[in-house]
């Protein structure tokens, strides 16, 4: 450990509890090292029986899983798949690797995520294009509930398949359903930094056994059913190892008392700054919608403050805080320069005023009043 972690509070680090090296020690002990094994089976079946979705596939990352999704529905090259621009920019490779192109759709600012009337203007002109969009992709950003009954509609009037990016939404609900179980397909990501983690890992989940079985096929090389090796199809090596998946069963015995510690730091950060006006604790929960609260994030008010998140980043820096401006519009990367965009202002507007705060569920009373107490230096009462 360098001596600068010893008191470095971190944005979102792993929560590990006593249970998973029971799962790693088991494995390691029936020699079940590999990307088979009882505890795949084990960590789907938790996960399933968590969300309430019917299948679940255990795979090496929340991308692989993005990746096989967009498989499964059919997209291909020259497709066209309606994606956030507000996202991580995992949300949109995956579009790439299958050589279609990500149509963004701009974010509306109560819930941070796609905006509904901007969905159908895109869907709408794209269709005047003569391009029918394959594939619609709703992103839950920072654990928040998209507003999943307009979205939803939208998407079924015009026959479009949906793909749901619960990366970081695991323990989030809309109507009192688990997020991940609303799309045809849905993911998880259990990075080092997400609510509950393997290390590296992710999921797919659908409703469908055949979709479920063919995500499976496709994760682990697509063998034909032969003695020998036979391939008419080309696969990946996208499964989680067997001793990650224990990692997982650990983990998913705590996933409750997670989601529970993440709403109480946000509820605390908010209670607790919320005499500082330029402060503007979000985004907003969308009727029907419960959110995990994976991370903390707020907006400064330029009407009562000049600082930009940057500067109040490097100030909880000299303090040994971690702290992270709200991702950037993929509209805006170099990457996704060609790409076609519908709106910009929401998303362009909260990548300028937007920070993220430590959010781990680990953080103790005294770290917070630390975080909160850095602040207060830059933004007096
Ligand atoms: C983390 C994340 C992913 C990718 O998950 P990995 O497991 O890191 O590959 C995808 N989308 C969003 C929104 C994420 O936050």
């Amino acid at each position: 450990m360098h001596s600068q972690d010893y008191d470095r509070i971190f944005l979102s680090p792993p929560h590990l509890g006593r249970h998973e090296l029971n799962y790693v020690h088991k494995a390691i002990e029936d020699n079940w090292v590999a990307p088979a094994g009882p505890n795949l089976a084990g960590f789907e079946q938790d996960i399933c029986q968590y969300t309430g979705a019917g299948h679940c596939v255990a795979l090496s990352s929340g991308t692989a899983a993005i990746h096989l999704g967009l498989i499964l529905l059919g997209v291909g090259p020259g497709d066209e798949v309606l994606c956030p621009s507000f996202t991580f920019v995992a949300t949109a490779n995956p579009i790439v690797y299958q050589g279609a192109t990500p149509v963004f759709v701009d974010s509306e600012a109560t819930t941070w995520n796609m905006c509904p009337a901007r969905l159908r203007e895109a869907i709408e002109d794209r269709l005047l294009l003569g391009k029918r969009p394959k594939a619609l992709i709703l992103v839950h950003l920072y654990g928040m509930p998209s507003q999943l009954e307009p979205l939803l509609a939208i998407a079924e009037s015009y026959g479009i398949p949906v793909l749901e990016d619960a990366a970081e939404a695991l323990g989030s609900r809309y109507n009192n359903r688990r997020l991940g179980t609303f799309g045809a397909v849905g993911v998880f990501s259990f990075n080092g930094n997400k609510i509950i983690t393997t290390s590296g890992g992710g999921a797919l989940v659908t409703h469908h056994a055949d979709w479920a079985e063919k995500a499976r096929f496709l994760a682990t090389q697509a063998k034909d059913p032969a003695p020998y090796y036979q391939h008419s199809e080309t696969g990946y090596n996208y499964r989680l190892s067997n001793i990650l998946a224990g990692i997982g069963r650990g983990q998913m015995g705590l996933i409750e008392s997670r989601v529970k510690a993440r709403r109480e730091i946000y509820a605390w950060y908010q209670k607790n700054l919320k005499d500082l006006p330029a402060l503007q604790f979000g985004p907003t929960e969308p009727a029907l919608g419960v959110s995990n609260r994976w991370l903390t994030t707020l907006t400064l008010d330029s009407t009562h403050t000049a600082l930009t998140p940057e500067q109040v980043r490097l100030h909880l820096e000299t303090h040994n805080i971690e702290s992270r401006p709200l991702w950037k519009p993929l509209h805006q990367q170099p990457l996704f320069a060609q790409a076609p965009m519908y709106g910009g202002e929401v998303s362009t507007d909260l990548f300028v005023r937007g920070l993220c705060l430590p959010s781990g569920s680990a953080l103790t009373d005294a770290d917070l009043r630390r975080v909160a107490g850095a602040l207060r230096e830059m933004f007096p009462a």
